[in-house]
């Protein structure tokens, strides 16, 4: 034998001392998705499973919600990697603006927790908001928070769902 063929006859060898233990059944051929324990595809399985090997470094848990539009979800998404053009983030970019301070307001900088909460508008809206739902207004300031708090609040799973869409709708008309 060529001394050029022996890696790959070792390789060879390998391989069939590995097929001995594969056992084959007369079911026919089929796809099975590996995230899956049934075996069968899913968004949410797939979903879990970029949390868990994508995005460790984020300890929010990535949510599609299915009642909003897919542009509220991504900016959902956005927020809880708190990727969002405010005047601090720009500026700590290195973007030259000529003040930080909130443009609608100006009592204040334009950081996330200005611009979800802080801001007289944003707070007259949330007001609003949790009055016509008749439920305890969210009392911080953290647009990622407002969502784990949709999750605890102690009510009914549609009633929840329910609140979680108005204040991702909420957060997502805020920022437009
Ligand atoms: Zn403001």
């Amino acid at each position: 034998m060529a001394a050029s063929l022996q890696p790959e006859v070792e390789e060879l060898c390998k391989k069939v001392v590995k097929m001995d233990v594969v056992r084959c059944s007369d079911a026919r051929d089929s796809w099975r998705w590996k995230l899956d324990v049934d075996g069968r595809f899913s968004v949410a399985a797939t979903r879990d499973w970029i949390d868990r090997q994508v995005l460790k470094s984020n300890n929010f848990k990535t949510r599609w919600c299915k009642f909003i539009p897919r542009k509220v979800n991504i900016f959902i998404w956005r927020v809880s990697w708190r990727r969002l053009p405010t005047r601090v983030a720009l500026k700590e970019k290195g973007v030259g603006l000529d003040s930080v301070d909130c443009p609608i307001c100006g009592d204040g900088e334009e950081d996330l927790q200005h611009l979800f909460f802080r801001c007289k508008v944003a707070s007259a809206l949330w007001c609003r908001i949790f009055r016509w739902l008749e439920v305890q207004p969210y009392e911080g300031a953290d647009p990622v928070e407002v969502l784990r708090w949709c999750d605890k609040s102690r009510m009914g799973a549609n009633a929840r769902l329910v609140l979680e869409v108005v204040c991702s709708s909420t957060l997502w008309i805020k920022q437009t």
